[in-house]
């Protein structure tokens, strides 16, 4: 008689047995990337330790799952949640149980059976009455998993100053999870076979604690046939897949602007919609220009007779050169505004942000005797003192 034997799954994920969902989570992702049939093709061992690991995950990840796995060592889609708490109870420290079974072997009950055992034999009958209270529902087959939405992606992308600002196409590596093109999401391929694991019996013989006792097949839910697990997707009706996508930046992107591409997440199991994919746009830098919103900020040196006398300059703007009017006595520091002069709004078209100018006062290096003389007498004729007004708020 096939045993679907004691697996540890925390030991097979390399987890404490008080490991935190997230803990789990990681350790098989980890374990996952090293195991894939996909990074060892042909590596049968690899295989095997993928499908261990699977199964090990399938069971820790799902909360209810874990915990009857915690209270009988294993797990089966069978076992009723609140039974099995009972029964975990019972055979607790404290607990008296409410059948002895010690030094039973239950194996007499389904050995005499052999292959031929089914739901009606004398034997499974009587196992069955003793624990029709544990195993409630065991009869029952295993009900389709119904359709699960494929689950939605987030990429951050970095489109560089002028893209975002004038709009243009992007590209970006994503890796997806698509319908497995084998099976077509399926999950299985070609007619139904005998179960291997209980050659057709539906039955197993399982460990639990110090009882042997028999549930339904976990491979074939006890239907003793089972079909061709998809080696495409290996079951999992999906498969990853690397994909360029290409999408349009519209002018006026902002830094940290999500896109939304519906349809472009991964793909749902059983029939369920696909996810979409969200791009988070990093703006880039530029070394004169620098963006708030849709404003422009820009610094722009001007020359101490500029500043003082008034002047028109010719700064850069992200149209190009434009002329910018220098009151007269500008100091270092102020800002001027050059109006509609920023980036298209990516919302309300033909609105536009503004150029904030600080302009910075440059200090001429004087060289020569006549111009220090010239500064001198430009001293004398202007005794202001800057600094008289800090005094004054002392
Ligand atoms: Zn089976
Ligand atoms: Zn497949």
């Amino acid at each position: 008689m096939p045993t679907t034997t004691n697996k540890d799954y925390y030991a097979i994920l390399g987890v404490k047995k008080t490991a935190t969902a997230e803990e789990i989570r990681k350790a098989f992702r980890k374990a996952a990337r090293r195991y894939h049939p996909d990074v060892n093709p042909g590596d049968k061992r690899a295989e095997e330790r993928f499908k261990e690991i699977s199964e090990a995950n399938d069971v820790l990840s799902d909360e209810k799952k874990r915990k009857i796995y915690d209270q009988l060592g294993f797990y089966s889609d069978q076992i009723d949640p609140a039974q099995a708490e009972a029964y975990a109870r019972q055979q607790g420290p404290g607990g008296r149980p409410r059948v002895d079974f010690d030094g039973f072997d239950f194996s007499g009950f389904t050995g005499g059976a052999g292959h031929h055992a089914g739901a009606g034999s004398t034997g499974w009958g009587s196992f069955k009455d003793i624990f029709s209270g544990i195993f409630s529902g065991a009869q029952q087959p295993q009900r389709p998993r119904g359709p699960q939405p494929g689950t939605d992606l987030e990429y951050q992308v970095t489109v560089d100053f002028w893209t975002a600002i004038r709009g243009g196409q992007a590209r970006l590596q994503v890796n997806r999870q698509e319908t497995c093109p084998t099976c077509h999401g399926r999950a299985h391929t070609g007619a139904l076979m005998t179960c291997p694991e209980c050659n057709g019996t539906g039955q197993v013989t399982q460990m639990g604690g110090r009882m042997k006792f028999n549930i339904p097949c976990p491979r074939c839910h006890g239907s003793g046939r089972i079909s061709h697990t998809c080696s495409t997707c290996h079951g999992e009706t999906v498969v990853p897949r690397s994909e360029t996508i290409e999408f349009r930046i519209k002018p006026g992107t902002r830094n940290g602007q999500r896109i939304r591409l519906q349809g472009k997440g991964n793909a749902g199991q059983n029939g369920g919609p696909v996810g979409d994919l969200f791009l988070i746009v990093r703006t880039g830098a530029h070394p004169v220009f620098s963006r708030v919103g849709d404003d422009i900020q820009i610094t722009v040196p001007v020359t101490v007779a500029e500043a003082s006398l008034g002047a028109k300059v010719d700064v850069p703007t992200i149209d190009g050169r434009a002329q910018l009017k220098i009151p007269p006595g500008t100091q270092s520091g102020q800002k001027l505004r050059m109006r509609e002069r920023g980036v298209e709004n990516a919302q309300r078209t033909g609105q536009r942000g503004d150029q904030i100018v600080t302009v910075q006062v440059a200090v001429p290096h004087l060289q020569d005797e006549r111009s220090r003389e010239i500064m001198r007498e430009l001293a004398k004729l202007n005794p202001q003192d800057p600094r008289v007004t800090l005094f004054d708020k002392l």
